[in-house]
């Protein structure tokens, strides 16, 4: 089948670019077939819309260098191949190439053109150009790790009518859970059928925790924690953009694809450094008619175990003041890993805190 694409020119993706065609090809970013020609990237960062209405946040382009412009010439359909150069991954029919507005998509999608966010660091290291078309997947990109848990959309739906599950929250993550998001996730999954910890398993910022020690965490987690025939952990092979609230509708929109009836929204979700209001990522989703999106988000607090409560709360159900709650910074969980140290119980399940104390050790 791959040879159809020997006699074409061929156009190497990116790490991020790969998680897209592997979205693409799964039907994670359905209505989305192909990368995005120009009037859609237009809409998007105009609007938030597809040119046919459909809400849509984040553009996925494949960025082409000038060379690769020239190189290209008039053909029809090119052969993406990935960095490692091995035989193709897919045919891409081609539609248009057009030049990207950087200044805009920076400006519509991180709401900063800072060259220190990475998300727009990553946009000034993209190409000037977009190739955009449909794509025909030959092959899947090859992963060595976490099979089991990497459920296409079709799959996950498949898994929720087995288990009988009707209502279904997402949750989206790309660190080790401690005890507060252990507890959002309880209390969503507390009025719907069933829990999908959807960790994000795509590219990350070089200083994010390793996927593989990630998955160590959400193992220990739901061993100890979480019962069996109501929550399951699947992998959303998405790379990060860290858009902030442009992203935490567009990773609503692909938790509907994966069959998710409800979404939670956290604070900052896909946040970096201060860009971002703490709450920005959940004001966002009024700027949607209800049923638009086609999925609830469910928002949810700052939480935290209180001493005086007895339990864990957030500033919606805990009236009593700092003195009284557990919490530490991430500076100070990361020293107290490093130190060999678990954090306090109230914070973070013991098996989780060995996880990461043995993962700092064998990084030194
Ligand atoms: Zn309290």
């Amino acid at each position: 089948m791959a040879g159809e694409a020997v006699n074409l020119p061929k156009v190497g993706v990116s790490r991020r670019e790969l998680s897209d065609l592997e979205m693409l090809s799964v039907g994670a970013l359905s209505p989305l077939t192909g990368f995005q020609g120009e009037a859609e990237y237009r809409s998007i960062l105009e609007s938030m819309h597809l040119p046919n209405g459909i809400p849509w946040t984040i553009p996925v382009t494949l960025s082409l260098t000038d060379d690769d412009v020239k190189r290209i010439g008039g053909s029809d359909a090119v052969a993406l191949v990935s960095d490692d150069g091995e035989d193709a991954l897919a045919v891409l029919e081609i539609e248009e190439i057009f030049k990207r507005d950087r200044e805009r998509e920076a400006e519509s999608v991180f709401l900063t053109t800072d060259l220190d966010h990475a998300g727009v660091k990553a946009l000034h290291e993209a190409g000037d150009y977009c190739l955009a078309g449909r794509v025909r997947v030959l092959r899947l990109p090859r992963h060595d790790d976490f099979n089991a848990y990497r459920l296409t959309p079709a799959e996950t739906r498949a898994e929720f009518r087995a288990r009988g599950w009707r209502r279904v929250v997402g949750f989206q993550t790309r660190n080790p859970i401690h005890r507060a998001h252990e507890y959002i996730q309880k209390c969503a999954l507390e009025i719907v059928d069933g829990l999908l910890v959807h960790p994000l398993m795509g590219a990350t910022k070089g200083d994010d925790v390793p996927a593989d020690v990630r998955m160590r965490c959400y193992e220990a987690l739901f061993e100890g924690y979480y019962p069996k025939d109501r929550a399951m952990i699947s992998i959303f092979p998405a790379a990060m953009r860290y858009a902030g609230p442009k992203e935490a509708i567009w990773h609503a929109i692909c938790r509907k694809n994966y069959g998710c009836t409800h979404f939670i929204v956290g604070r900052d979700h896909a946040g970096v450094g201060d860009y971002y209001g703490t709450y920005d990522a959940q004001k966002i989703f009024d700027e949607f008619e209800p049923e638009e999106l086609g999925i609830t988000p469910l928002m949810f607090e700052h939480s935290f175990w209180c001493n005086r409560c007895e339990g864990m709360g957030s500033p919606k159900t805990c009236p009593h003041g700092a003195e009284d709650r557990v919490s530490l910074s991430g500076t100070r969980v990361r020293e107290m890993l490093r130190n060999g140290e678990r954090p306090p119980l109230e914070f973070s399940r013991p098996e989780v805190a060995d996880v990461l104390i043995e993962a700092m050790r064998e990084n030194g």
